[in-house]
């Protein structure tokens, strides 16, 4: 594979974008409006010269993965020429259904068709397309750069040929695949997922605080983040998105989103990207107080 078209410029988008331009592969960046994918290239640009500092790249390879991008708003030329497809646009299961059908007309017919959903079915959206056995979850972490993880989906439909070709692919730019199987949240948001729901319940009976909570898991349990934390970091819309998902797919009240999420989202408090979630962000995600709301 050379050509890789990224769908979607941003969180996710722009570090996947980064990750195969930095190993070589010539990339088509595909968003709504040019000045998301402007902002998504600023980002790229400022992550890579963050490597260059950290003597992790050169100068000289920090240009080369920038030249590899080429940015497009309409999707047709933006992958024309695509070996493989990534699509990271917002976790919605209609605009995924409705991406790959189009990718599915516009992409040449040897192309695979991934998605970074956090949570929806691979099955499904391989079964929008006259090629489901070239379907796959390519399930990356944030950050892209510096997380190895990639959880490989494969769908009912996924050919062993297609999921042996995405571990593979996955390894050539450094990271490590898993490959798991296609049933709600897969296997790392059914897992963090309803441990991120429980510490807002958690709160929201008053058991305890957003400090006090988030200290017990990062003390007790040796977690970088705590899970107020991480949920503010992933996005709390995100989150509750997921729940939906796992709440739907397996019938199970134990999933239901604790009242307090479905708030903090309706009111626009979903985190670092808003400003504010559990915490109060002042510059970026590393500079932040409890959200007096919670004190
Ligand atoms: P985001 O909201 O930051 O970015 C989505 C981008 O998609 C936006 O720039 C938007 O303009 C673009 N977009 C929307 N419709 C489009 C279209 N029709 N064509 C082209 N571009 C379009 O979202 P994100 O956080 O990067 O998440 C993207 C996906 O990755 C979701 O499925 C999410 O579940 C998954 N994911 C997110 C995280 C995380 O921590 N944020 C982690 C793993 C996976």
């Amino acid at each position: 594979m050379k050509n890789i078209s990224v769908i979607g410029a941003g969180t996710m988008g722009n570090g996947i974008a980064h990750v195969f331009a930095q190993y070589g592969f010539q990339v088509s960046h595909v968003d709504l409006s040019n000045d998301r994918l402007d902002k998504a290239l600023r980002s790229i640009a400022s992550n890579l010269a963050r490597q260059v500092k950290k003597e992790q790249l050169t100068e000289g390879e920090k240009q080369a993965a920038l030249d590899r991008i080429n940015t497009y708003v309409d999707l047709g030329p933006g992958v024309a020429q695509a070996d493989l497809v990534i699509e990271a646009v917002a976790e919605d299961l209609d605009l995924k259904r409705d991406i790959f059908k189009k990718l599915d007309e516009l992409c040449p017919p040897a192309a695979i068709l991934a998605s970074n959903t956090s949570s929806i079915s691979i099955t499904s959206l391989g079964a929008g397309t006259k090629r489901p056995d070239r379907v796959i979850g390519m399930h990356f972490m944030n950050p892209v750069p510096i997380m190895r993880l990639v959880e490989v989906i494969r769908g009912f439909g996924t050919s062993d040929m297609t999921c042996q070709a995405i571990m593979a692919l996955s390894r050539q730019i450094q990271k490590d695949p898993v490959e798991v199987q296609d049933y709600p949240g897969f296997v790392a948001n059914r897992i963090l997922m309803p441990m991120i729901n429980e510490a807002i319940y958690t709160l929201y009976e008053g058991v305890s605080g957003v400090e006090q909570i988030d200290t017990v898991m990062r003390m007790g349990m040796a977690h970088p983040m705590g899970p107020l934390q991480l949920a503010d970091f992933i996005g709390l819309d995100v989150c509750l998105s997921i729940l939906k998902v796992l709440y739907q797919g397996f019938a199970n009240p134990k999933y239901a989103p604790c009242p307090l999420l479905v708030k903090m989202v309706e009111a626009g408090f979903t985190g670092v990207k808003a400003g504010e979630g559990f915490y109060v962000y002042q510059n970026g995600y590393k500079d932040f107080t409890v959200s007096p709301r919670f004190n």
